[in-house]
């Protein structure tokens, strides 16, 4: 076949994937929505979405990758190493491509053991550990890799710490794929999942506790071998790209102050290096969108997404810093029946059910989704709402 051939052939996969994902995910309702400032209102209630919200670049670039990848490869079996993205239906459409999950036990081990080399394997967009990867390429097997530019970046970092002989601090969840992934890459790394543990780390360094404490406080977020009496001398910060961002740069400037009180101004920049600017465009917009939003005159706020998306809890996490009544649901059939939600609520990590949970009179409802989450499941829950009113 000649490049021309080809070039053709590609062009029409990747024309019949875009009227699939257009098919599979985008909404006509929420397309109107977009094109008419972000408002609609049917009889009492009205439905303000944030300014930027729903899939971003890079997940759409990752679900494109997967439904083309099943065209490429139409007899072939496909595996992905983990949910592509964190949200329910993508994940669902997927396995309705015959797109198997490589099985992951409790404790984090996946099973590899029935991929062969005739096989294909998609990389997620958080992407995958250095030692899957490896496996992965010992197996032989065709690996479509769909690791965000935005994560690659991260791993820049962390390689360029290690380089310097650095310890990475990482922002992020220590389970997280993508932050198990990051950590993955450095040399010496310890995780941090908040403010509080950052105070705690600042404050070993100024010697204000015991190293048995620390080891049993951080088993599971730092290198093998970590030494809290050696390995926080010379720091790097970096994150999982989906914290929020106001948290990872007090994070970032609470350990400078530190380690500047430790060694003094004039040998700072041997002890750390700043984060940069690693959370990514995506996540900064539908965290600034969800801020706007929430200043508004609202009745009640949903946040829509994966009750395991990274970036869908921190957008919940600005909904539930104000006094309004806010619910997390992870699609449409959250709704109903009758006046009923089925939610998560912050510091309460099971789903439960409110009922009545839509009151009565003129009500404006703010709405915004992760960047895991499809135009399809925001428009099924509006339409859900309006259901309940139309007494559907
Ligand atoms: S949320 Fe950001 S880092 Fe994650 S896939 Fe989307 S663009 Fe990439």
């Amino acid at each position: 076949m000649s490049r021309t051939d080809d070039h053709q052939k590609s062009c029409r996969l990747t024309q019949a994937v875009q009227g699939e994902l257009k098919r599979e995910y985008e909404s006509d309702l929420v397309g109107q929505l977009r094109g008419s400032g972000n408002t609609i209102t049917r009889g009492e209630i009205t439905i303000r979405l944030a300014e930027a919200f729903g899939f971003c670049w890079g997940v759409d670039r990752a679900v494109s990758a997967a439904h083309e990848a099943r065209r490429r490869f139409p007899d072939r079996q496909i595996w992905i190493t983990n949910e592509i993205i964190h949200n329910p239906l993508v994940n669902e459409k997927l396995r309705k491509l015959a797109i198997k999950f490589v099985d992951i036990s409790q404790d984090g081990y996946k099973d590899f053991s029935e991929i062969s080399a005739s096989h294909v394997v998609i990389v997620p967009a958080f992407g995958a550990s250095v030692q899957e990867m490896q496996l992965l390429e010992q197996i032989g097997c065709q690996i479509v890799d769909t690791t965000c530019p935005w994560v690659s970046r991260v791993w820049q970092r962390v390689n360029k710490y290690k380089q310097q002989g650095f310890t990475a601090i990482i922002h992020g969840k220590y389970k997280h794929e993508e932050t198990v992934a990051t950590a993955s890459r450095a040399e010496n790394y310890l995780i941090i999942q908040n403010l509080d543990e950052a105070e705690w780390v600042c404050s070993y360094i100024l010697g204000s506790s015991s190293k048995k404490e620390f080891l049993r406080k951080f088993t599971l977020a730092y290198s093998h071998g970590f030494d809290p009496d050696l390995h926080l001398n010379r720091l790097g910060i970096t994150n999982q790209t989906t914290m929020l961002k106001g948290e990872t740069e007090r994070i970032g400037a609470l350990f400078q102050q530190t380690l500047l009180k430790r060694y003094g101004q004039d040998s700072l920049s041997q002890h750390f290096l700043s984060p940069g600017d690693t959370i990514c465009d995506a996540t900064q917009e539908r965290q600034d969108a969800m801020i706007k939003l929430v200043a508004e005159n609202l009745d009640l706020i949903l946040v829509i997404g994966g009750y395991n998306s990274s970036n869908t809890g921190h957008l919940f996490d600005i909904a539930a810093g104000i006094s309004l009544p806010s619910y997390h649901i992870d699609g449409q059939s959250c709704i109903g029946p009758g006046n009923r939600i089925s939610h998560k609520s912050v510091g309460k990590p099971a789903e439960q059910t409110t009922e009545p949970w839509l009151p009565a009179g003129t009500l404006t409802i703010g709405i915004t989704s992760g960047a895991s989450t499809p135009d399809q499941v925001v428009a099924g829950v509006i339409e859900n709402i309006f259901a309940i009113r139309a007494g559907r």
